[in-house]
């Protein structure tokens, strides 16, 4: 008897991977024009998927990944959850722009309710152009999502065959196919030319089925925004955020955590008003760390989480609670 084929669900939500540009050389101009492919349309540019696995495909969105946000990631999420619970389906693949890719896997991360191989991918140059890359990382996507061992390690991005833990992974080059990095933490694995879906490690922190977080049922998300540090930087952009009454901030500090002294203040003053802060870093890789003056002024640290994934853990840490100490432990913990 024939073993059957695992089903997988391929939801397209647009980006780079469906764009259509107006000739063979064109790698920039297609993101302005906005046309795209459906999911199906991609998906017939590579037949071979037919050998891997049973594909059901719908169109989410079609959209630049500019322009995703919470609202998205709240749809998505909320299907995603709709189709592993409901549905005769083994792993879920998303395609995405690569702008914000980052933000929607980590979301996806925290927030998916399901064991199963939920599969992040773009493209960097779109299907219309030398050299893309579109189809290959949609052919790996599926090979993961389809591959019983990325079970269980949270939602996995793909691009250039290297598999990536949502968590630690950031878009850090504009333009080249190996833009997709986690810094010194490394990627997970290879989805390689010989078919295999290989594995070196594992994520350790929290995610999916053992996060607090139930987005069943929510429309919207706390609004969260994020300033920045830079020599000179003084209380202008965290009193905006102080004026707008955020529901929390991310103050992106040099290094380990720390801020121009005017711009401390005024993160110190938003604290006190009841806006909890949490002190990410601009460098790219490394910690931010509790010491006492984080502490007596009432920061969170947001431990190695870069700005957009503090932000993004703290609008769903926010759902459930306001408390400090609470909200600390989750950047331990997630
Ligand atoms: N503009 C694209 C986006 O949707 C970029 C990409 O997909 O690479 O994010």
């Amino acid at each position: 008897m024939s073993k059957s084929k695992p089903k997988i669900n391929v939801i397209g939500t647009g980006g780079s991977i469906a764009g259509i540009g107006p000739h063979r050389l064109d790698y920039t101009q297609y993101a302005e024009l906005g046309n795209k492919f459906t999911i199906e349309e991609s998906l017939q540019r590579i037949p071979e998927v037919g050998e891997i696995a049973d594909i059901q495909s719908e169109n989410l969105i079609s959209i630049g990944s500019g322009a995703i946000g919470p609202n998205e990631w709240l749809r998505l999420a909320q299907r995603i959850n709709n189709i592993l619970k409901t549905g005769d389906v083994d792993g879920v693949v998303v395609t995405h722009g690569t702008a914000t890719l980052e933000e929607t896997a980590y979301f996806l991360n925290l927030t998916v309710k399901s064991q199963k191989p939920v599969v992040v991918t773009g493209a960097m140059r779109p299907p219309t152009a030398i050299g893309t890359d579109a189809d290959l990382n949609l052919i790996d996507a599926i090979r993961v999502a389809a591959s019983p061992e990325a079970g269980g390690k949270g939602v996995l991005t793909i691009l250039n065959n290297e598999i990536h833990s949502a968590r630690d992974v950031h878009k850090a080059n504009t333009l080249r196919v190996e833009t997709f990095r986690a810094n010194e933490l490394g990627f997970l694995g290879y989805s390689d030319s010989d078919g295999k879906v290989m594995f070196y490690r594992a994520p350790t922190r929290r995610h999916t089925s053992l996060t607090c977080f139930d987005i069943d049922g929510l429309t919207e998300l706390p609004r969260v925004d994020i300033v920045y540090a830079y020599g000179g930087s003084d209380s202008l952009l965290i009193d905006a955020v102080r004026r707008n009454h955020s529901d929390g901030m991310i103050m992106t500090g040099f290094g380990a955590g720390t801020f121009p002294p005017e711009m401390l203040d005024a993160g110190s003053e938003a604290v006190k008003e009841g806006i909890p802060v949490v002190i990410a870093s601009r460098s790219t890789a490394g910690r931010t760390v509790i010491t006492p003056r984080t502490t007596k002024l009432g920061f969170i640290v947001a431990d190695n989480l870069q700005p957009p994934k503090a932000r993004v853990l703290l609008m769903l840490g926010l759902t459930t609670t306001s408390d400090h100490d609470v909200l600390q432990q989750m950047y331990l913990e997630y």
